[in-house]
């Protein structure tokens, strides 16, 4: 950072790759009135189409079926059918890594990018807890902003997922776990005992700013929280934001789930460059923005998120601005450690100062707990997934944000 001057640093990057949708496409994550017009395009009549989409509905997203023969409800003809111009085809799930306390990574793989392209692989994050399951996805391949302290940041290329593969990740979460009706569900240390689902919770956490790639976050949103599939409630749905102000009243009308803003700093000239997009959005217009997001309430919180710099935004009086700042907004606050990654310009706060940060928020109202990372195990052994180290932090950053985000 020292040698670059602030205005030097691109606000955001344009994506450089685009999604080839193969000859037949994949139905997961397609949106029903979508799946509809999947069927009338096969020749099946408009007035069979509701009742269709809504068998395939459920075998899909309450049995996790994985082909159309295990549709037994379906006609054969029809069946075969659909077997001819379309798939069920999720993303693949490449390496597996379980940790000692129950949180599981998953290296996932997409398909459909250009010819002579690799493949992009991203992370989807499991953790589990007594009472629930929460699963942290990705929205991009990298991300088009440029955080200083985040290392998808830095990564180059970019792409926006398609809904079926945001949809894609928690069938194969799913699929892993045993999570499906009729299933034989996964056992082991850690996994939830309450409550009849392993997968329980969602965080929009992992790779990318969602409300840069908005109508696919939004379609594959609405598919997880439909009542006759996946069925998550949109309360245990969490978005976070860099601060896409102009997106954020669309999110709260189009999606309505909870809200998660990055804030990370209580100045602008220190968020600038922190989160370059602060210069495009200042603090003042996001969190007016943050203040008639709909449905706020003490019962719906906003969780501003607050990664712990040292030396950096980590000093006393920065903990009492944030306190200030917030009055009013119906808020939690979670403080984030920050994940080193190689070359990274920022260190973790000391342990004693996040303390201290910490009970000044906790002394005005605020649960503000700093947790232990979870899954440290297999961070340590993340070279044991294939990828190269650069990718470690990516991983890392994940897991930790998701366990920071599940209270
Ligand atoms: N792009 C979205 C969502 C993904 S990032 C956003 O920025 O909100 C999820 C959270 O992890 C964000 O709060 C992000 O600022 C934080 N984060 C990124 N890099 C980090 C790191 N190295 N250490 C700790 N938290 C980090
Ligand atoms: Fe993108 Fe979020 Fe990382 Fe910023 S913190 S670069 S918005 S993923």
């Amino acid at each position: 950072m020292t040698a670059v001057l602030e205005s030097e640093i691109a606000l955001e990057k344009t994506p450089l790759e685009r999604y080839v949708p193969p000859a037949k496409p994949s139905l997961v994550g397609q949106s029903r009135a979508a799946l509809a017009e999947a069927l009338g395009a096969i020749g099946v009549a408009p007035a069979q189409q509701k009742m269709r989409v809504q068998q395939i509905w459920h075998w899909l997203y309450v049995r996790g079926a994985q082909s159309f023969e295990q549709m037994t409800s379906v006609s054969k003809e029809l069946r075969a059918q659909l077997d001819r111009h379309y798939t069920l085809a999720r993303p693949e799930v490449v390496a597996e890594q379980v940790s000692a306390d129950g949180t599981r990574k998953w290296l996932v793989r997409l398909t459909g990018e250009a010819p002579g392209e690799r493949p992009h692989e991203i992370e989807c994050v499991y953790i589990p807890e007594a009472d629930r399951g929460t699963l942290c996805l990705s929205s991009q391949v990298g991300c088009t902003l440029n955080c200083s302290f985040c290392h998808t940041g830095t990564q180059r290329l970019v792409r926006n997922l398609t809904a079926g593969e945001i949809v894609g990740q928690i069938m194969v979460a799913r699929d892993r776990l045993g999570d499906w009706l009729g299933s034989e569900r996964t056992s082991g240390p850690g996994l939830p005992t309450e409550g009849d689902r392993l997968v329980s919770n969602i965080v929009m956490m992992g790779m990318g700013e969602p409300l840069y790639n908005f109508e696919a976050v939004r379609d594959a949103i609405l598919v997880a929280a439909d009542g006759d599939g996946i069925a998550i409630s949109k309360r245990r749905i969490t978005l976070s934001t860099s601060g896409v102000v102009p997106m954020i009243a669309r999110a709260g009308a189009e999606i309505g789930v909870m809200l998660a803003i990055s804030l990370h700093a209580v100045r602008d000239d220190l968020r600038d460059k922190l989160v370059p997009l602060n210069r495009k959005y200042p603090i003042a217009t996001l969190l007016e923005a943050c203040r008639n997001y709909p449905g706020l309430s003490n019962a719906r919180r906003i969780t501003f998120e607050y990664v712990m710099l040292k030396g950096v935004n980590d000093t006393l009086s920065d903990a009492k601005a944030l306190v200030r700042l917030l009055k009013g907004i119906p808020a939690k606050i979670n403080l984030i450690p920050f994940n080193p990654w190689p070359g990274a310009p920022y260190e973790c706060s000391d342990w004693e100062q996040i303390e201290r940060f910490s009970q000044i928020i906790f002394d005005a109202g605020y649960a503000s707990p700093v947790r232990t990372p979870r899954g440290r195990d297999i961070l340590a052994a993340c070279g044991q997934l294939k990828s190269a180290t650069e990718k470690l932090s990516a991983r890392e950053r994940m897991a930790l944000r998701a366990m920071a985000m599940t209270d």
